[in-house]
């Protein structure tokens, strides 16, 4: 059920302090991922609630790839990454945000998003939404639909969902 898939996040993600910098509370979910039982059935968990709706996955780099390339298969859906710039061959699209300093660029191929394909976008941890809001607003101009966005921890104190627009937001666990 989703109430213990919850459970099996928080119990398998670890808590670092001032990481990568003073004042940030880092949620390393790597105890989940090294864990076969608990990583599957998380993965079972987006997968059930989103099947039937969505062609592609599209994964934020870099622990974005590893939540949505099992979701993609788990959906039968295909996987398309969206990178940090300078990392993709060309042609790709790109879209520069705000960080509390300076900004980030993201980029992606195009080509999978041309006939309007139904996409989930997904990433480990929602916090400000930023990412996640610039990685839609890319997606949409590539083409897509963006069908929904899903993590599996949110930080519910910094409310990013307020900040994608309506995009239908699901995470497994919030803290
Ligand atoms: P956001 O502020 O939502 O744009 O988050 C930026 C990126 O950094 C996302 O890919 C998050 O997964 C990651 N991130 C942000 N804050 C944290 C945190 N406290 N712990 C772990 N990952 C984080």
């Amino acid at each position: 059920s989703t109430a213990s898939a919850a459970q099996t996040v928080l119990a398998h993600t670890t808590d670092v302090a001032d990481f990568p910098k003073p004042g940030i509370q880092f949620k390393d979910l790597s105890p989940l991922y090294a864990d076969h039982e608990a990583f599957r059935a998380v993965i079972a968990d987006v997968v059930q609630r989103r099947r039937g709706s969505v062609d592609l996955v599209c994964g934020i780099e870099a622990r974005g790839f590893v939540v949505g390339a099992p979701v993609a298969l788990g959906l039968d859906a295909g996987f398309v990454p969206v990178r940090k710039a300078g990392k993709l061959p060309g042609p790709t699209l790109a879209e520069t945000y705000e960080l509390e300093y300076g900004t980030a660029t993201i980029e992606v191929h195009p080509e999978p998003f041309t006939d309007g394909p139904r996409v989930l976008l997904i990433d480990d941890v929602l916090a400000t939404g930023g990412t996640a809001r610039a990685a839609a607003a890319l997606l949409r101009r590539a083409g897509a639909q963006v069908v929904g966005f899903e993590a599996l921890l949110e930080l519910t104190a910094l409310d990013g969902r307020a900040r994608l627009d309506g995009l239908p937001t699901h995470a497994v666990a919030g803290v």
